[in-house]
């Protein structure tokens, strides 16, 4: 039986070979959810679905789409966002 933390779907569970041929279950974290658009929530493409730790990992230019409001707004509403600052001034 495995330790009770683990009974409960918390976390994910993965079949893992060993070297040795044996298929042994291992316990993960699940993947948080994906990254929305703060206006209009669609979700953002370009931003990768990863724990925080790993992104500490992953270079800058990986984390986010290389543009103003990248992987905050879609690019559609950064358009939007940018023409109407445009016109007010
Ligand atoms: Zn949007």
């Amino acid at each position: 039986m495995v330790a009770p933390r683990y009974r409960s779907r918390t976390f994910r569970r993965v079949f893992v070979k060993t070297p040795g041929g044996q298929v042994v279950l291992h316990y993960k974290k699940r993947k948080p959810a994906q990254a929305q658009c703060a206006k209009c929530s669609s979700l953002l493409s370009g931003v990768p679905r990863v724990r925080a730790r790993e992104l500490q990992h992953m270079a800058k230019t990986a984390k986010r789409p290389q543009r103003p409001f990248g992987g905050q707004l879609c690019s559609s509403c950064m358009r939007q966002v940018i023409v109407d600052s445009v016109r007010k001034a």
